[in-house]
């Protein structure tokens, strides 16, 4: 059984992330989506807001692949939260070479902490090798549509934002 942690912010999940994910699903049998709390970061979604839209948005996928997907939050070290979670793999995604130097640093890092879990680097399509969270909420403030690259019930959140902002600039 390869049970697989793929860990992130996903402020939102673009369809970037679930690229990965779809390609996840043919290695795979079981993969946690591990959401990170980062509120020191403010992230525009809370926890709760971008599980569900992963939920959502996964739903079909896990159904045509037979894989099981399962969204949830942690926070602490990543490796102890794949342990919690029985996963033999953590899954990254690579988009460029700039991903690459941090990405190394932290695969290693986890190898060294906790040596029976392997790290897995999956590349997107290069149709979304450039398509990244902080972007995609950059370009959508700025107003410009983002559908192309988001899934549409992601776009209709981010769309709900925007109204919160406009009508309670303070909170939202
Ligand atoms: P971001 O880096 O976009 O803020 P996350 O922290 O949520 O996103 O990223 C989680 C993982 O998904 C990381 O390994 C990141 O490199 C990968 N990832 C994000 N977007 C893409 C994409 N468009 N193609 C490939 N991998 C991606």
């Amino acid at each position: 059984m390869c049970r697989a942690v793929y860990p992130g912010s996903f402020d939102p999940i673009t369809n970037g992330h679930l690229d990965i994910i779809r390609r996840g699903c043919t290695l795979f049998d079981h993969i946690t989506i591990g959401v990170l709390s980062n509120e020191q970061k403010s992230p525009l979604f809370t926890v709760a807001e971008r599980i569900e839209m992963i939920r959502q948005v996964t739903e079909p996928l896990a159904e045509a692949a037979g894989t099981r997907i399962e969204a949830e939050s942690f926070d602490g070290l990543l490796v102890d939260f794949a342990k919690r979670k029985r996963a033999n793999c953590i899954v990254r995604g690579l988009r460029a070479v700039s991903d690459y130097e941090y990405e190394l640093q932290m695969a290693q890092m986890n190898r060294h902490m906790q040596p029976d879990i392997e790290t897995v680097f999956l590349m997107s399509a290069d149709t979304y090798s450039f398509v990244s969270s902080r972007l995609i909420k950059e370009i959508f403030f700025l107003g410009r549509s983002v559908g192309q690259f988001v899934p549409p019930i992601v776009e209709a959140r981010l769309q709900a934002k925007a109204r919160q902002r406009q009508s309670a600039p303070e909170r939202a």
